[in-house]
Parts: C-alpha cells; structure tokens; sequence
C-alpha cells in the first residue's frame, strides 16, 4: 500500500518551496510525490525540458512561470529565478520548481535551495529520475551489469576541451554518460581516446529520450560523433560510452508495439525497456 506523505503542507499562511524533479521527458516518469506536490501548486515555474502534460496537472489558478533555457539563451538569471521563489513563498504560496530530471543533477537546484535557506523560506527537494541514467535504461542500455560494467560516471560535455574533468580517470570508468554533449560530442570521443578508451568501445547518442520523437543511434566511440553529425543530433541528447551499449541488442529485442497502445511514441517499438502504460 502506498502511504501518502500527510505532513508535507506548510503551516497555514506560510509559502513553501518544492524543487522537484519531472523525469527525463515522458510525463509519466516523475514520481508520485512530485506529482502530488504540483497539483497544489499556486505558482509553477519551470523549465524548457519539462513536457505540456505535466503543467496540466497543475491547478488552474496557478500562475505558471517560464524559467527555462534553451543552449546559450535564458528567460530568466539564475539570479532571478531564486529571487522569484523566494517572493512568492514569503506571499505564502505553495511554488512548485519544476526541474527535468533530477533537480541536482545539472540543474541548479542546489543554488535554488541554497537561496531559500539564506531568505528563511521553507524547501523540500522532491528527487526526480535523471535522464543520465532514465534515458540510456529505456533505450534498452543499463549502466551497470553484471561482468559488463560495475562503475559509471556521469559528466557534462558542455566544457569538454578545458581542463576541468581528468579524463585519463574518466577513459577508464566502465561506462561513462555524457550530458549536454551534443554539440561537443567529438571533443569529448577525442579526449577519450587520447586517453587510452579504444576507440571500438560502443557507443550511443540518444536524443529526445523517453519523448516523442526520440532517436537512438548506436556505433563505436571512434564513429559516434559524425554519425550524430549526420544525422543532425541536437540538444536534448545523451551520449553512453562503454561495452553497456552492445547489450542494447538482447535487452532492447522485443518486436511490437502492443496493440491498442496508442500513447506509446514510434520509438517504443520493439523496447522492451521503455513500454508505457496506456493511460
Ligand atoms: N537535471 C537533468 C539534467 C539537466 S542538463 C536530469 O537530471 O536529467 C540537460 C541535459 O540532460 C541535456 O543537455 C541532455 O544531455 C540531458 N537530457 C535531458 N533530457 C533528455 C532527454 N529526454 N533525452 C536525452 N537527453 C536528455
């Protein structure tokens, strides 16, 4: 049975601020909790990731706030967005976050929350199903497995070519998730390979992960980067690195979509990992 959390409303006439995760794209892949906290939303601020159907769920009498940024453009400063959250709690509302993914991972949520304890306003961080790990497991990839992969890392490709990451230790993780990479994907396959990753280890560029629309290629980390060059990859897409991928083939390997299923997008298809309930 599943116990709903009772104690998660703020004294009355107090504002709150919940920072949730939505999920690596499909709607239906934010939590429970998450789900239930935006239905009591009177302020909705979200980002560029986080799909229609769930600004739905909020009440329609909550204002709903776009914060999102597209690569190289922002609605909203960073700055901003945390003096807007902490404005409409201290009025006493209930602000929802609305984060794709997991609100810490590559998201900024830590600075969010960072700003209402320094303004005295009450956070709860609601974790969210990151695309790192969301994305390659419902194209039929798991990170680890057993006498495959036991160690992964996850890294941003964004800065690839400076000298923030050690590469020669991140050349020799199992396998290694690459986000916000899609412009930089051959700088990043490059620097791999200059560390030591061979160059024939498998590889995968998945873009629009769990989505409508969502494209899975497949190669070796030497071919990845023009393969997604040719076929035009763009943003939001999720590179995976490392032997994880060839299981795609036995893990990914069921023929038909299920009759009646109309929800499922294109993609879903023959994945046995990304099924989705018709709702
Ligand atoms: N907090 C988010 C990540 C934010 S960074 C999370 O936990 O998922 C944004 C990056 O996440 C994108 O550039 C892309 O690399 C990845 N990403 C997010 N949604 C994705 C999706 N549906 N398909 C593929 N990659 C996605």
């Amino acid at each position: 049975m599943v116990s709903w959390n009772l104690g998660d409303r703020p004294a009355s006439g107090q504002g709150i601020v919940y920072l949730v995760g939505a999920g690596p794209g499909d709607p239906e892949l934010i939590t429970v909790r998450g789900l239930r906290r935006l239905q009591r939303a009177d302020v909705l601020v979200y980002d560029r990731l986080v799909d229609a159907a769930l600004l739905a769920e909020a009440p329609p009498h909550a204002r709903r706030v776009y914060a999102g940024k597209s690569p190289g453009r922002q609605a909203l400063r960073q700055e901003e967005i945390n003096a807007l959250l902490v404005r409409h709690a201290r009025a006493g509302r209930v602000v929802v976050r609305l984060k794709g993914g997991d609100p810490f991972v590559f998201g900024r949520g830590g600075e969010e929350a960072q700003a209402c304890a320094a303004a005295g306003v009450a956070c709860e961080t609601v974790p969210g199903i990151t695309s790192a790990v969301a994305v390659p497991g419902a194209a039929g990839i798991p990170l680890t497995h057993r006498g495959v992969a036991a160690s992964f890392a996850v890294v941003t490709g964004h800065d690839a070519g400076d000298d923030r990451h050690d590469w020669s230790a991140l050349a020799r993780v199992d396998t290694l998730v690459v986000l916000m990479g899609a412009a930089r994907l051959d700088a990043v396959a490059a620097l791999l390979q200059r560390h030591g990753k061979p160059g024939a280890t498998p590889a995968a560029a998945i873009e629009n992960g769990t989505r409508t629309g969502e494209r899975i290629l497949t190669g070796t980390l030497a071919g990845i980067a023009a393969q997604a060059a040719a076929a035009g990859l763009r943003s939001p897409a999720t590179a995976v690195i490392g032997e994880v991928v060839g299981l795609r083939a036995t893990l990914g390997a069921m023929p038909e979509t299920p009759a009646g299923d109309e929800q499922a997008p294109a993609h879903v298809a023959g994945l046995c990992g990304s099924h989705r309930n018709p709702r």
